[in-house]
Parts: structure tokens; C-alpha cells; sequence
């Protein structure tokens, strides 16, 4: 039987509750235990698929197609393991399942209520990752603040679990917020006070308290906290603002929140923290070598949440490399032919982001012709993908009108067309193709060189496809379809012969990059990005001695 440690919640949201579970779990892990991490969320919707990412962020997509928060990204980024459907529930499908039992008659003669009904199937599936001996520890994060309406049945499981199971199977920590006052020089804890006794009123004391701060707490804050929590001084954490997400399993480390968790759960046997690989990558992110810029073009840059894997994509890709990447936001909707050279001049990569609808799309498309031109190195992701098609047909192939069926029904040249499974389908949520598919790569190719391999498997969310009814005149004129399912023949990778990087992918390989594992793509992306810098750099330095020759 796995133990389970609830993560809720206090005084605001966007506190980093997923990186302190994730960090705890880093840190349980790293002393030789089998930890997995779950979120339930308390909003209605089945799951965030149907929510647009202004809403939400990005939608994070499991290898087993689950559509889920992006909290379940840095679960996998951190531990370096897959997380799946079960991972990530919902009020909405909690209902969804109840209601159905409900219709097939499984309560026959009962009233069906919140309390057990909704409860129970909280209690079950939060359960239910501990339940097959893959793992020593189950942590839950409860989405929302504490307080909330919507989150209470979520706290009454919690409340109820705590109660059936023994004491050293089950814990709950609470991350708050200690605000400092500037104009009083002062930190401030009566926000934790009432955000831990909104909790207790629901039934639920914490066993330690996540401190989130801008500024140390020193020890005699730590024991007001404490005394007026009632939880012992050692289980007030600190969580002092770090320079990156990555710092903080460390900074949990030093603050010795795993061991307080060890403590309380009676686990014995466990070893010192193997932390080595982590620390390798800490210590290379925090010292680069070179620097470059990349270009990321979409068109909800003024949200960092939405394209959230593509930018921590990048920071394991630098780290790697060695390398610092900048990554400058370029809205979309605002390209044009007029201003497509004085906006990205200056960089030494692109990236075309992922996307739904017509919004902006011209502006992607006059980008990837930029990229082609002039042999910046280009990465295209699914819609951005899709868009280097479109290019590739409008400027080389002539085909002025050519675009994606999503954008215009009636193009003589719908390079870009629905799939077949996709046609009959009506309802939006849950319905595209979604999870890991397996990929054949061509001998010899860019993605072959990449990839070091011809079988691959990436996790896909997406409607359209590469119209295989035009795949001959691409392959002549030079864009390759170098990677293909190889069950369907639905193209999965173009490239650009004669172009020293140009790549696209229908799938979304930042679902993939960890911390251990940088993604193969990002990686030789910023790799060609290094080249470009430092080519410039040459030819500048060689215009400038030529200058004062
Ligand atoms: N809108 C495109 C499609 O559904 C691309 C989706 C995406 O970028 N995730 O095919």
C-alpha cells in the first residue's frame, strides 16, 4: 500500500503549488522511492481541452491521450516519469461518472448527494494510483485555494481519508503565502493564520506549512507560525522566490521538508539523496557558455503559461548545450511583409508555435518564409508545421491560394486537410488525435541524425494533416516528408533539403523534454541556432576588420 500526501492551497492561487509537490517528489524520489504525483482540479470541465489557453495556459497531453493542466508537465519534467489519464481529474468528470453510474441504475433507490456519492469517487480515485504497488508515495495536489466553494468536496475527501487511514499513511501540506509590507519593513502572518483555519473548519489541519516569501523568515517567525498553526516549529517551511523552478527542490532540500515528510509517514530505509544529475544540470543552466536568441511566434504570447513546455523545452535544451536561451515573444497578428525583416533580424532561431484557428496565421506564414530565405534555423511545431507547409506550397510551388482546410474550406489547394477519422466527428471535447503514435524516420535524414533512431513515438493533439495527395510535388521541389506513421502514412516530420536546419513536426516533442532528458529536437535546434550566432558574429567581426583595414 502506497502512502498519499495532499498538497492544498492557501491565502492566493498561482503560489507554485505544483513545483512544491513536484520538488517534494524530486526530493523523495532522489532517496530511492517510487513517487507519483496527481492534480484534481475543481472546475467543471471533463478536462481543460475544451478551455482556451488564455484560460488556462497550455493543455499538457499524457501518452495515453489525456488531455490534462500543465501542472502534470513539471510532475514529468521533475521526475522524469510518465504520468497518464489518471493523473489529472476533475469536478466534471467526477460528475460525469456518477451521473452515468446513476442513469445505469447503480444507486437504485437512493438520493445521490455530494456527501458520499461525490466524496466516494473522489476517495476512489484518489486512491487509485497507490493501489497496484508502483508506488511507495501518492502525492495529490488540490487545485484551487482553500476556501473555495468548488474545492470543498475535495477537502471533505481529504478530511475523510485522513480519518479511515492510520496516522503514518497520510499527511497534507499546506503552501500559503507570507506577504511582506514595505511600508512597514514587515512580514506578515495573520493571512496564514486565517487560511489554516479556513482548513481546519473543513476538518483538515495541515501537518507542515509551505511558507512562500519574498524575504527569509527568521526563526522566531517560524515559531509564531508555528505556535499559531499548531504544527511543530521544523514543519514551517520556507519558500523563498528562486531564480528558476529548478532551484527549488534544492532550496526544499536545505529546508528539509522531505525528511519532515519521512518522519511523519514512519518510512525508514531510505537513502541520501541522489541528486547528482540534478545538480550537473543546475550548475551548467546557472553557468552558459554562449547565448542565443530565438524567435517564438504564436499568437497568445502575452500569456507565458500557454507555450509552457516549449520555454522549459528550451531551458533543458541550453543547459545542455551550455548555452543561455533567450527566447523573445513575437506576436503573430503583427508580421507582415513590411516589418517581417526589421522583427527578426536579430535572431539566430524560430520557432512557429503550436495553435487553433485562423488568427494570425499570415504572419507565421511570412515568418517560416523569412526563416527559408535566409537559412535561419527553423523549428515549426504542429500548427507551425502545418504553416511551413503552407508556405512551402504558396512561395515555391506557386500555388498562391494553397492553406489548411481549418482556415479555408474552399482552397484549390488544401495541402493542409482534415483526417479522415476527424470528418464524422461532431463533439469538441476529447476528440482530436491525441497521445503517443509511433514514428518512422527516413535513413539519412535530419530527423534521423537527430533522433539517432528510425522508430520514435511522440504525443500528438491536433485535427489536420499533411494532404498526402500532394506529397510528390513537395518531394520534388525539396520539403521531405522524412517521418511518417507507420501504420497510416500520415506524415509526421517535413524537412527542408539544402537548408542548414528547417524542421517540422506535426507532433509536440516539448511534451517529452525533461530534466534528464532534454528533447533531441531542442537540443539540435539550439545546437544550429549556436552555429548561426556564431557565423554572424564572424562575418561581422570580418566586415569590421575590412572596415578599419
Ligand atoms: N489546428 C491544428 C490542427 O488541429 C494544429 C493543432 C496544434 O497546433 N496543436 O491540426
Amino acid at each position: 500500500m502506497a502512502k498519499y500526501i495532499f498538497v492544498t492551497g492557501g491565502v492566493t492561487s498561482s503560489l507554485g503549488k505544483g513545483i512544491i509537490a513536484a520538488s517534494l517528489a524530486k526530493l523523495l524520489q532522489s532517496r530511492g522511492l517510487k513517487v507519483t504525483i496527481q492534480k484534481f482540479d475543481p472546475y467543471i470541465n471533463v478536462d481543460p481541452g475544451t478551455l482556451n489557453p488564455y484560460e488556462h495556459g497550455e493543455c499538457y497531453v499524457t501518452d495515453d491521450g489525456a488531455e490534462t493542466d500543465l501542472d502534470l508537465g513539471h510532475y514529468e519534467r521533475f521526475l522524469n516519469i510518465p504520468t497518464s489519464q489518471a493523473n489529472n481529474v476533475t469536478t466534471g468528470r467526477i460528475y460525469q461518472t456518477v451521473i452515468n453510474k446513476e442513469r445505469e441504475g447503480e444507486y437504485l433507490g437512493k438520493t445521490v448527494q455530494v456527501i458520499p456519492h461525490i466524496t466516494d469517487e473522489i476517495k476512489r480515485r484518489m486512491l487509485l494510483l497507490g493501489e497496484n504497488g508502483k508506488y511507495d508515495i501518492v502525492i495529490t495536489e488540490l487545485g484551487g485555494t482553500v476556501g473555495d466553494i468548488e474545492s470543498l468536496p475535495f477537502v471533505e475527501a481529504v478530511r475523510q481519508l485522513q480519518w479511515e487511514m492510520p496516522e503514518e499513511d497520510c499527511m497534507v501540506v499546506h503552501l500559503t503565502l507570507i506577504p511582506y509590507l514595505k511600508a512597514a519593513k514587515e512580514l506578515k502572518t495573520k493571512p496564514t493564520q486565517h487560511s489554516v483555519r479556513l482548513l481546519s473548519q473543513e476538518g483538515v489541519h495541515p501537518n507542515v506549512i509551505v511558507c512562500r516569501t519574498e524575504h527569509a523568515l527568521s526563526d522566531e517567525l517560524k515559531r509564531k507560525i508555528a505556535l499559531f498553526c499548531n504544527v511543530k516549529p521544523n514543519a514551517v517551511i520556507e519558500a523563498m522566490d528562486a531564480g528558476t523552478i529548478y532551484e527549488v527542490p534544492m532550496k526544499m532540500l536545505q529546508e528539509g521538508l522531505d525528511l519532515i515528510v519521512l518522519k511523519k509517514l514512519r518510512i525508514n530505509g531510505y537513502s541520501a539523496p541522489e541528486l547528482s544529475k540534478w545538480r550537473g544540470f543546475l550548475d551548467k543552466l546557472n553557468h552558459p557558455k554562449s547565448r542565443v536568441t530565438i524567435g517564438l511566434i504564436g499568437k497568445y504570447i502575452e500569456l507565458q503559461d500557454a507555450y509552457k513546455s516549449i520555454l522549459e523545452a528550451f531551458i533543458h535544451a541550453g543547459a545542455i548545450n551550455e548555452c543561455k536561451v533567450q527566447v523573445v515573444n513575437i506576436h503573430s497578428e503583427f508580421i507582415n511583409d513590411d516589418n517581417v525583416q526589421e522583427k527578426l533580424k536579430d535572431l539566430d532561431g524560430l520557432l512557429v508555435a503550436p495553435g487553433f484557428g485562423s488568427r494570425g496565421i499570415e504572419g507565421k506564414i511570412i515568418a517560416v518564409k523569412y526563416a527559408r530565405e535566409n537559412n535561419l534555423p527553423f523549428f515549426g511545431i504542429c500548427l507551425g508545421m502545418q504553416m511551413a507547409v503552407i508556405e512551402f506550397a504558396r512561395n515555391v510551388l506557386g500555388w498562391k491560394d494553397a492553406n489548411s482546410t481549418e482556415m479555408n474550406t474552399a482552397t484549390p489547394y488544401p495541402v493542409i486537410a482534415l483526417m479522415e477519422e476527424q470528418k464524422k466527428i461532431k463533439k469538441k471535447g476529447g476528440t482530436m488525435r491525441l497521445g503517443a503514435y509511433p514514428c518512422s524516420i527516413e535513413q539519412g535524414s535530419l530527423a534521423n541524425k537527430i533522433y539517432q533512431s528510425t522508430e520514435i513515438s511522440e504525443r500528438h493533439r491536433h485535427r489536420w494533416e499533411f494532404n498526402n495527395n500532394f506529397i510528390k510535388d513537395f518531394t520534388n521541389a525539396g520539403l521531405q516528408p522524412s517521418g511518417k506513421n507507420p501504420a497510416t502514412g500520415l506524415v509526421e516530420i517535413v524537412e527542408l533539403t539544402g537548408h542548414p536546419f528547417f524542421i517540422g513536426v506535426q507532433y509536440h516533442p516539448e511534451l517529452k523534454s525533461t530534466v534528464e532528458n532534454p528533447h533531441p529536437v531542442f537540443v539540435h535546434f539550439v545546437q544550429a541556432a549556436k552555429k548561426f550566432a556564431e557565423a554572424k558574429a564572424e562575418a561581422k567581426a570580418g566586415k569590421l576588420e575590412k572596415h578599419t583595414v
